[in-house]
């Protein structure tokens, strides 16, 4: 069976603070490890969420903000160190590229991976895989800054009972496919549609048209509320979302699970921010993110 998970790593805007490890995030998909935004400290919480170098297959930056990228330097000389056998792809803002080789470089040590450098310049698909295609989407912040977004291709599954019931076998069941329809039987009646699932990640942004667009439809939105409601205009100044915006987007977008992160530090409470969310409009499954959590994606519809 495989595994679909989101390993939340930190979680703190701007500072780390003595519960909370700047931001981090390794969403698992089947064999492949994608790291997103690996703020300071990134390497250590990989080793206490049991995270190895050879998990990650690609890197996706939002933005160059130390929150978001100070962890490159030492997330890429361990993957070098350890001698990961696969080769590694960088996804980042384009405008960022001298941030991207600063960190990539930033002291000596031995390159013993190949890490391709993809950087992204407008919106609309990055790269494709068998399980998955990556697109960006740009976001409204200061700096530069994209969200991802995975889409799982739909499939059909041929049903064998069907097929049998029905008399079809061997190279008629490719016909079949190619065709959706043979000797009056069609492809609906002996198969079944099965959804891609969608994963979103939308990190430091105010409202804009990338959020609504990446969250639409997916079964997991990973999104930033740094603040609270009570300081929307915090919020407006800095490019950044409160905890009701990203849950009426959710709720808009009909996510299915929401996980809630990048929280400034000046709050105590963080169960404050799954009230606001519940306010906001936000019924399905709620995660207010913890350092070290991990979530699973929900079922398959
Ligand atoms: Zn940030």
């Amino acid at each position: 069976m495989s595994v679909r998970e989101l390993v939340v790593l930190g979680t703190a805007s701007q500072v780390p603070t003595r519960h909370r490890n700047h931001n981090g995030y390794l969403l698992r998909w089947d064999g492949q490890g994608l790291l997103f935004d690996p703020g300071e400290g990134t390497q250590r919480q990989m080793l206490r969420a049991g995270v190895a170098a050879h998990d990650i297959n690609r890197i996706c930056i939002t933005h160059f903000h130390g929150d978001h990228s100070l962890g490159l330097a030492g997330v890429i000389q361990r993957i070098n160190l350890d001698r990961v056998p696969h080769p590694v792809t960088a996804h980042y803002p384009a405008s960022g590229e001298r941030f991207f080789d600063r960190l990539r470089y930033a002291t000596a040590y031995r390159e013993t991976v190949r890490i391709a450098q993809r950087p992204v310049a407008e919106d609309g698909e990055l790269d494709r895989s068998k399980s998955y295609l990556l697109e960006a989407r740009r976001l409204s912040h200061p700096v530069e800054s994209y969200g991802y977004r995975l889409i799982e291709p739909d499939t059909r599954r041929m049903l064998p009972d069907r097929l049998a019931a029905r008399g079809i076998a061997g190279p008629d069941i490719g016909r079949l496919q190619r065709a959706g329809e043979l000797n009056g039987v069609t492809l609906d009646e002996v198969s079944e549609f099965r959804p891609g699932q969608r994963f979103a990640f939308v990190m430091d942004t105010r409202l804009c048209e990338g959020v609504h667009a990446l969250a639409e439809g997916v079964d997991m939105l990973v999104i930033e509320s740094t603040f609270l409601d009570e300081d929307v205009q915090l919020a407006e100044d800095h490019g950044h979302l409160t905890a009701g915006q990203a849950a009426r987007v959710a709720a808009e977008a009909k996510v299915r699970h929401l996980v809630l992160t990048h929280f400034s530090q000046r709050y105590a409470d963080p169960d404050e921010f799954a009230r606001q969310a519940r306010a906001a409009g936000f019924a399905g499954e709620l995660t207010i993110a913890r350092d070290l959590l991990r979530v699973p994606l929900p079922k398959r519809r």
